[in-house]
């Protein structure tokens, strides 16, 4: 076989199809977000960054990168070993009762990210509860279809957000059989919210687990920033909450709490926990002062919504249309791969804007859209820049419909 040519033909496919994903190589700036400075071929120009996952800008704040400083002065830089070969820093266990105690669990789990940890979590619990058969909803991301597939456990997938579409597959199951019902509670690119407590009723009709994605809701909602799961007030009624400290907390890595029992469990058998080097105990100490933070303070979360409202109400007034939710994520929608790509560059080549465009198959064919992450430190004149030159792009997208008309 001609390796080369089979991987040329492979991505010539996705550039045809508007979607070949181009990184925006990006230099941040503590103290300035969401300033950035964007390197390119013909040299670097200032951006103002509208997708960013480090939603509350606590990736720059100093108690965060104060501590983190402080961890690699007092440990170096990195772990030295699995959790089980030398790996365990006290930075992990503070970080692991940092989460439990967030969560109103018994205990934690920290895994390298995110997405090792619904990988590794769901992966181990699928495939060790014998003859387990996953309720997966429709929406879920990437790591958690892959963390079920993996297991090779038998996996449903129900109407996205639709209790009584579980409720019905459930029931089609043997009742003594384990079951695992997995879902997010803010979905990543719509925005929407799931209807937890519901879901927690139907699953505990029929002697389900629950296991929660508060990825895109830790550090954002709840008095404590908890989670959608704590400003519902059913954090409990939850088998197993799982998060990152990647968004806004900022920093990196991933995490699952749970019961003493349940943690023990993956602790022992999940493979994408046991044999890979831990976090830098600098990485851990860094999320730890931003949970901390984060759960004392709620300026930024409040902050953080008012942001969000002003963004819509001025993409409103302007006409760009926008996906509606109760959520901080502001999709704007394009359904197009190829305009949305256009529509992202022209962004940042013309105005220093950067919103990455997102295709499929992050997001269904014909729902392309930029998905805007207002931060508490956008102020009124980077709002105003962004819809102004949104509305420039919309009138000439319209001029040129008008054209073929
Ligand atoms: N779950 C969801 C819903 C996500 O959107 C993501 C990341 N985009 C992850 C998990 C993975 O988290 P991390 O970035 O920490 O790997």
């Amino acid at each position: 076989m001609d390796y080369e040519k089979f991987f040329g033909a492979e991505i010539a496919g996705l550039h045809r199809e508007g979607r070949y994903r181009v990184f925006t190589d990006l230099e941040r700036h503590a103290g300035k977000f969401p300033h950035a400075t964007h390197h390119h071929a013909g040299g670097t120009r200032p951006v103002t960054v509208w997708c960013s996952n480090d939603y509350l800008g606590m990736g720059q704040h100093p108690t965060v990168t104060g501590a983190m400083h402080e961890a690699i002065d007092r440990c170096g830089a990195g772990a030295g070993g699995t959790r089980n070969i030398s790996g365990t820093n006290h930075y992990h266990v503070l970080l692991e009762q940092e989460l439990a105690d967030l969560h109103g669990k018994e205990a934690a789990l920290l895994f390298t990210s995110g997405y090792v940890s619904n990988w590794a979590a769901l992966g181990t619990l699928a495939s060790r509860l014998p003859n387990c058969a996953v309720f997966s909803d429709s929406e879920n991301h990437a790591s958690m279809i892959e963390g079920i597939r993996f297991s090779r456990a038998e996996r449903h997938i129900f109407r996205h957000n639709d209790p009584e579409d579980l409720n019905r597959k459930l029931g089609l199951i043997d009742p003594s059989r384990p079951k695992l019902v997995a879902f997010e509670s803010v979905y990543s690119m719509d925005g929407d919210i799931a209807p937890i407590a519901e879901i927690c009723d139907v699953a505990e009709a029929h002697g389900a687990l629950t296991y929660l994605d508060e990825v895109h809701a830790v550090g954002l909602y709840g008095a404590r920033g908890g989670g959608i799961s704590e400003r519902d007030g059913v954090a409990h009624r939850l088998d197993v909450i799982e998060g990152t400290l990647g968004k806004a907390f900022a920093v990196h890595g991933g995490y699952i709490t749970a019961s003493e029992k349940l943690c023990d469990f993956v602790r022992s058998f999940a493979s994408g926990f046991i044999f890979t080097t831990s976090l830098p105990p600098a990485v851990a100490a860094g999320a730890a002062a931003s949970i901390r933070h984060l759960k004392a303070s709620g300026a930024e979360r409040a902050r953080h919504q008012e942001r969000v409202a002003k963004v819509r109400e001025a993409l409103e007034a302007a006409d760009i249309p926008t996906m509606p939710n109760d959520s901080h994520i502001v999709p704007v929608m394009v359904c197009d791969p190829v305009l949305c790509k256009a529509i992202s560059d022209t962004l940042l080549d013309e105005f220093g804007i950067y919103v990455q465009p997102i295709n499929y198959p992050t997001v269904a064919r014909g729902t392309e859209r930029l998905r805007i992450t207002p931060s508490p430190l956008h102020t009124d004149a980077d709002i105003a820049h962004l819809v102004e030159a949104l509305s420039t792009i919309w009138g000439r997208i319209g001029l040129r419909q008008k054209a073929a008309e």
